[in-house]
């Protein structure tokens, strides 16, 4: 998001306040998605690094295979500035509050 219009103004997503609550004209967008490794693309790159003998070499000799997939897509929510300071924020809270998940 580059701007919003007036129309799309959203409350923060953790506390339901307005972004401004704390007075101050700054407030952050958050988009959490959820990633996966694909524990059989990195058995297979250490493989190839364990034949070849060189893990620099193998990474370019190998298939370059995505080592991590998406496996829920989140939604971009708007968070206050009090609220993105707070140690109490937890990444995979929101991942599931604001998240799309594939995996259920
Ligand atoms: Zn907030």
């Amino acid at each position: 998001m580059k701007e919003a219009k007036a129309n799309e103004i959203q409350k923060c997503a953790l506390c339901d306040l307005g972004v401004m609550n704390s007075h101050v004209p700054v407030f952050y967008t958050v988009k959490v998605d959820r990633m996966c490794i694909d524990m059989q693309a990195v058995k297979e790159q250490q493989a190839l690094s364990v034949l070849v003998g060189n893990e620099e070499i193998a990474s370019v000799m190998g298939p370059n295979r995505s080592i991590a997939k998406r496996i829920a897509d989140g939604k971009e929510v708007w968070v206050c500035q009090n609220c993105a300071l707070s140690l109490d924020l937890c990444v995979g809270e929101m991942s599931e509050r604001f998240g799309d998940t594939d995996d259920n």
